[in-house]
């Protein structure tokens, strides 16, 4: 199984590593060719504009686009969430939405700049009963969520890890803790969505 790595900005080794440390072959995507033969999709942190914009000038926006709708599995770590967001707040009001398939609010760097970057550790009952140690930088917050997101972990009341179908997304990043649950869960995922696209696609 074969999950690439959005190769634009961010925590990319990190998050291949991670994914190679469960066995599964992580390649770098940057260009719409490059999804060929994936079975999912990480997109790490960054800045969801810089990002989006570079996406939609090769055209891996629209591509990625249209799998999504047709059911394939993304994570969005951070600024990949905001990418996801069916509704992105920013300080000066809204941006229209990048790839869109999650239905929550977004608003932009609401934890806080840089500087007050924080980790926390929240409960996860999928993932067992030991905490998840969470990174927040710049992150955005979920401001309100349509009723087929479903709440993993929440931080203060506030949901900071939710899925949707194949899409998973979390505020924080999974990829500098050496705990792997976060990737392991989003592979099992991966895997689910295949065996229902082969029961789907051998017919009756
Ligand atoms: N602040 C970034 C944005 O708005 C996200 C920060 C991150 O990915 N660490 O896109």
């Amino acid at each position: 199984m074969r999950i690439g790595v959005l190769a634009i900005q961010g925590d990319v080794r990190e998050h291949r590593r991670h994914l190679e440390r469960l066995g599964i072959d992580a390649p770098e995507v940057r260009a719409p060719q490059h999804l060929d033969g994936l079975a999912g999709l990480i997109m790490p942190g960054g800045e969801s504009s810089t990002i989006g914009m570079l996406m939609s000038e090769s055209g891996l926006l629209d591509a990625l686009g249209q799998r999504i709708r047709a059911g394939f599995p993304v994570y969005g770590t951070c600024a990949g969430m905001i990418l996801l967001a069916n509704r992105v707040e920013g300080a000066r009001g809204p941006f229209p939405a990048w790839l869109a398939g999650l239905d929550i609010t977004v608003a932009r760097n609401a934890y806080g700049r840089q500087v007050q970057s924080f980790e926390a550790d929240i409960p996860v009952a999928e993932l067992g009963p030991e905490p998840v140690r969470v990174v927040f930088i710049r992150a955005p917050k979920v401001l309100s969520h349509g009723p087929g997101v479903r709440v993993l972990g929440s931080l203060d009341g506030e949901p900071v890890l939710v899925e949707q179908g194949a899409l998973l997304a979390s505020s924080f990043h999974p990829e500098l803790t050496d705990d792997l649950r976060i990737h392991r869960y989003f592979a099992d995922k991966v895997r689910q969505s295949q065996e229902a696209a082969a029961v789907a696609s051998a017919g009756p």
